[in-house]
């Protein structure tokens, strides 16, 4: 997972707050909720009645980084040897 913005909404004071730093701790206007680790890691707290996620992540996994792999063709694999005995 990756974080593309760390960011969240009060829905209290209605301020929109975002970390952009590993250390840039934000709260919001009236001190509701915040939220800290920037694109590090997504941390966040307070009140959470009043805490709407915003934060964007991209869920791809890193092996799938490239979208060529969707037209991979399958390679043929052989068939399993069904002779194994019971
Ligand atoms: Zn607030």
């Amino acid at each position: 997972m990756k974080i593309l913005r760390n960011s969240a909404k009060c829905l209290k004071c209605g301020s929109h707050i975002c970390s952009r730093h590993r250390h840039d701790f934000q709260r919001c206007n009236c001190g509701a909720i915040f939220v800290d680790g920037g694109l590090a890691y997504l941390r966040s707290g307070g009140d959470l009645q009043y805490y709407e996620d915003t934060s964007i992540v991209d869920d791809t996994p890193p092996s799938g980084v490239h979208s060529e792999q969707n037209g991979e063709r399958r390679q043929h694999v052989q068939p399993e040897r069904a002779d194994d005995g019971d």
